[in-house]
């Protein structure tokens, strides 16, 4: 198909990946972002396999595997250590083909930032609002220039200033009932064993240490802490340690012991929300992709996945459709909001579940943890990665 001008709004994971799958189907892809720097939000994400196939497929695989965790179990504890379940993923792993990678943010941005290429890349361009028509799109910018393209990618993230003009509705963002407060830490065994994944569960509670670093010389910990807070709970870095020594009050020795080590200045803390699933993610030359898209709870580590899916996907319906723009809209729209609307329902549930939005049956999940040997959590998270436009 003829190569197509293509402005992709937003830098983040979802932006970049999309102009990277566009740009190598061909087409001449600018990226710009508001910030004059760009410093990823939170300490690190999973990569699950869905998100990893696409990044390999990109060329990234190698790359992404070498700077990611060695992640080969999962075990989940009550509060008080107590032992739930332990299991190894390699059979997960096998039956999908393809290993998790957990990995900073920072790193992730890197290289996803190189492969584009920086000098495809313009930030401190804030976009306000866009106009379309059948042979085009401009986009207008906070400093009075303007942009023209074939196609417009919004990428713009959870409180998307653009999407509302694409769906031609206004899209709230929901609070899923937690905050969440992230850091990196030196992982050493008397936190977790270094190739696990430990959960720690209780009261409603949630906290999470997974390996997430490849450099054996300074491997690291991403770390989560997840406590139910009535929304807009004030807090600040100063008072990080204090609260989770409250919250956390009677956990397990490596509970407190990461609540001792951890920088609270390198910490993010996030009222986690989503958005209700959309019914449809195009308009005039114009796509939404990533959380713009479908902010979704992080529960099920798959936000950022599913923003790599929809990249990947937008390049092969461009593809397809042989120059029809519009033509290739319809199928993006076709593949992507019935998969990310059921993963945007299914993080949500589990959020829920997680942090007792009723209680009863956050008893009854750690009840069945207590009685799984693996093969339903890996079931579901193969379920997922399964249903990706890769496998
Ligand atoms: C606590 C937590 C844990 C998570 N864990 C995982 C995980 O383990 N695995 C996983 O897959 N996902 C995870 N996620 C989800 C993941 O972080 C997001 O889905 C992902 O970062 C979304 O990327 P994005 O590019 O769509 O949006 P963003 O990363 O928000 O990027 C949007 C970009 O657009 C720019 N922008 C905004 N407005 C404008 C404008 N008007 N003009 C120009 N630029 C603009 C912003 O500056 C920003 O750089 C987690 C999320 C949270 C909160």
């Amino acid at each position: 198909m003829a190569a197509l001008n293509i402005l992709v709004i937003g830098a983040g994971m979802g932006g970049l990946t999309a102009a990277l799958a566009l740009q190598q189907a061909g087409h001449r892809v600018s990226v710009v972002d508001r910030v004059h720097e760009l410093r990823p939000v939170g300490a690190a994400i999973s990569v699950w396999s869905n998100g990893v196939k696409v990044l390999s497929r990109l060329g990234l695989g190698e790359a992404v595997e070498r700077v990611s965790g060695d992640m080969r179990h999962m075990r989940y504890a009550t509060q008080y250590g107590e032992p739930l379940t332990e299991f190894s993923l390699a059979p997960l792993f096998e039956a999908v083909g393809q290993r998790a990678c957990p990995i900073a943010r920072a790193e992730l941005q890197r290289l996803l930032l190189d492969a584009v290429g920086e000098r495809h890349v313009r930030l401190g361009a804030a976009c306000s609002d866009f106009d379309s028509d059948e042979e085009g799109v401009t986009a207008y910018f906070e400093d009075g220039s303007r942009r023209t393209a074939d196609l417009l990618v919004v990428a713009d993230g959870t409180h998307s200033r653009l999407r509302e003009k694409v769906l031609g509705q206004a899209v709230a963002r929901r609070y899923c009932g937690y905050v969440n407060w992230n850091v990196r830490v030196p992982a050493s065994e008397d936190l977790a064993p270094l190739d696990h994944w430990d959960q720690y569960v209780g009261d409603h509670q949630r906290v999470s240490l997974m390996p997430m670093s490849g450099d054996a010389a300074n491997p690291e910990f991403y770390c989560f802490f997840d406590v139910p807070l009535p929304p807009g709970t004030i807090s600040d870095p100063t008072r990080y340690r204090d609260e989770l020594r409250e919250h956390f009050a009677g956990w397990a020795e490596p509970v407190q012991r990461l609540i001792e080590r951890f920088d609270p200045a390198q910490m993010a803390r996030v009222e986690i929300h989503d958005i209700e699933p959309l019914s449809h993610l195009v308009g005039q030359r114009a796509a939404i992709l990533g959380d713009a898209a479908h902010g979704m709870a992080p529960d099920l580590g798959q936000g950022g996945c599913q923003a790599m899916e929809d990249g990947w996907v937008l390049a092969r319906v461009l593809e397809n459709a042989e120059g029809d723009v519009a033509a290739a809209l319809k199928a993006y729209d076709e593949a992507r909001v019935e998969r990310v609307g059921e993963i945007v329902s299914r993080a949500r549930k589990r959020a829920e579940t997680t942090h007792g939005a009723d209680p009863a049956a956050t008893r009854a999940w750690y009840a069945e943890l207590a009685e799984e040997d693996g093969s339903s959590i890996m079931g579901g998270i193969e379920k997922t990665i399964r249903g990706g436009p890769l496998g």
